[in-house]
């Protein structure tokens, strides 16, 4: 449990350092993707974990707030949506809020989800009062002053058809457009020798005023997608009926709204996804987009589903991964793994993505290397999937040439000759005698974690099963000091094997256990079940042992193994003469 406190801390204390960062200083020291990915993982955390999160977080957040002496109160909390790299968890979302709720949601708002900074302009009696940076929500920072470099920020309004509110808060992302941006820095460059490394640098160091200079009047645009609090209308904002009739309305008073489609079903906002995504690649855009926003459209829904804390429960955003890199296919090989099966692997001009440098990328299947129509050769778009795992999005037709070939499936196992057969669509060599498997089992009996003999590798026990010396673990105990000498070119550390393997061997419990390979029984299940048995005997009840911490599945592994009399001959053999297991 401590290690759990000490994990949530220091992601608090990292997310709290980001957010002071990105909020109040507007220095944005990580990128999206690895902000997000923190903060799931703390999501997760507080989950599972509630009383511990209930001590800290809250503390933690307040304690670092520091508000400049220029913020100012939101009328209404100004929280963000929740946001997923995750096609999968979009198709969730629907789900969940038709389980929960029993409802049925006929349309989405779906928005270009705008990279800029989020921003809060108030209205008072008709007439611009503040222009609020988001800041923590709560308060934001006062940036009215600075209005001059803001296009179509009107500095009245006037509500057609409807009374006018007293207050009302617009809100949306200010933006720099892809043309202003290039312009910005070419006279900043000659001018200061420097550039913005970003847009959302550029929108923050421009409305800051950091450069005082007022040649970039207007140079950012105001982008509106909603309202906040909104005096007056809250009462009658169902009368729009419609998030997108809204939008359009806020259009009216003189704003520029947010580039939308309306889709009839979730499906239809996906196809919408991948087809901004696409264009995405190829800087289609005005301005600079990180996703796509999808909003209930119906406005009495929306109400229906309310706030959580930190969300609104009637919207999601899909969030693209930032970064992807093109890169050349330069050939597919096969590992085999320790039950035989063949796992593609692609070998890739080495490319580098958040810092991290790629070579290779797994392929997982057959039927994904179909999917993608991939060849050797082809170029390919490369990202982080999760921002952790290199992945390929697609491969780039256009640029085939004469030289790309297919990929080659072995026909037959590059260990032992055996045919392979197909199974799940993964390529499998179901000889039981195959050396590969061997050589998978005996090392992994004799690597460190498990029975760990000082000096044996694994180089010397794959060169020995490949010359037959050894065909199972018990003939390593067999071996004489000729063969050992034979592949190990040392005598101190043949010496210390030869002494090592003619006694008995010591070894713990755990480490036993953890040798013999069960199928999905990780070191953590070893402990629960090592916490069961205290005595030797008790090995052989595994068969019909019950352990409450253990799930079905663990248990049925074990109880499986243990009833294979094979396996029984095999412990009692190698404990008799050879192991020495502690309890
Ligand atoms: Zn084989």
């Amino acid at each position: 449990m401590n290690k759990i406190k000490l994990k949530i801390i220091s992601l608090i204390k990292k997310i709290n350092y980001f957010n002071y960062n990105y909020n109040i200083l507007n220095k944005s020291i990580i990128s999206d993707n690895e902000y997000d990915f923190l903060y799931n993982k703390l999501e997760i955390l507080s989950k599972k974990y509630p009383n511990l999160i209930k001590n800290y977080y809250i503390n933690n957040i307040n304690n670092n707030l520091h508000l400049t002496s220029n913020s100012h109160k939101h009328i209404l909390k100004m929280i963000s949506i929740k946001s997923t790299y995750s096609i999968k968890k979009i198709y969730k979302f629907e789900e969940n809020i038709i389980k929960k709720n029993n409802i049925k949601i006929k349309e989405y708002c779906c928005e270009l989800k705008l990279d800029g900074i989020a921003i809060n302009i108030i209205y008072k009696n008709n007439n611009l009062y503040k222009i609020l940076t988001r800041g923590n929500g709560e308060y934001g920072e006062d940036i009215t002053k600075n209005k001059f470099f803001i296009k179509n920020i009107p500095d009245k309004i006037v509500f057609l058809n409807y009374k006018s509110p007293s207050l009302v808060e617009i809100r949306g992302e200010l933006c720099i457009s892809n043309y202003n941006f290039d312009f910005i820095n070419k006279i900043i460059k000659e001018k200061y020798n420097k550039i913005f490394v970003n847009k959302r640098h550029a929108v923050s160091g421009i409305i800051r005023n950091k450069i005082k200079n007022k040649i970039y009047y207007k140079l950012l645009n105001f982008i509106a997608h909603g309202i906040g609090y909104c005096f007056f209308l809250n009462k009658s904002l169902n009368k729009f009926k419609k998030h997108n009739n809204l939008l359009n309305y806020i259009n009216k008073l003189g704003f520029e709204t947010v580039e939308r489609k309306i889709c009839k079903t979730i499906k239809e906002s996906i196809k919408y996804i991948n087809f901004i995504e696409d264009n995405y690649k190829f800087n289609k855009y005005k301005y600079l987009i990180d996703g796509v926003i999808l909003k209930i459209n119906s406005i009495k829904l929306q109400n229906i589903l309310g706030n959580s804390s930190k969300y609104p429960n009637w919207s999601i955003a899909y969030k693209f991964n930032s970064t992807y890199k093109e890169t050349i296919l330069t050939d597919v090989t096969f590992n085999i793994t320790k039950n035989g099966n063949f796992i593609p692997i692609g070998k890739i001009k080495s490319i580098n993505i958040s810092g991290i440098n790629i070579k290779k990328i797994f392929l997982h299947n057959i039927k994904k290397i179909k999917s993608l129509d991939l060849m050797i050769g082809d170029y390919i778009l490369i990202y982080l999937s999760g921002n952790l795992i290199p992945t390929i999005k697609n491969v780039i037709k256009d640029k085939r040439n004469n030289e790309i070939k297919n990929i080659f499936y072995p026909k037959n196992c590059l260990s032992c000759n055996y045919k392979l057969s197909l199974y799940k669509d993964i390529l499998k060599c179901n000889n039981f005698f195959c050396k590969s498997k061997i050589k998978y089992k005996i090392s992994h009996f004799f690597s460190k974690k498990c029975i760990y003999i000082k000096y044996l590798n694994k180089k010397n026990i794959c060169e020995l099963i490949d010359d037959n010396f050894v065909k199972n673990i018990i003939d390593i105990f067999k071996l004489d000091l000729n063969i050992l000498n034979k592949y190990i070119k040392n005598n101190k550390k043949v010496n210390s094997i030869y002494k090592t393997i003619n006694g008995k061997v010591n070894i713990n419990i755990k480490n036993f256990l953890y040798a013999l390979n069960i199928e999905n029984i990780g070191e953590k299940t070893l402990s629960i079940i090592c916490n069961n048995i205290k005595k030797y005997e008790e090995l052989f009840t595994l068969n019909n042992i019950y352990i409450k911490d253990l799930n079905k599945n663990q248990l049925k592994n074990i109880n499986i193994f243990f009833s294979k009399i094979k396996n029984i001959n095999f412990i009692k053999e190698i404990t008799q003469k050879y192991i020495n297991i502690i309890f």
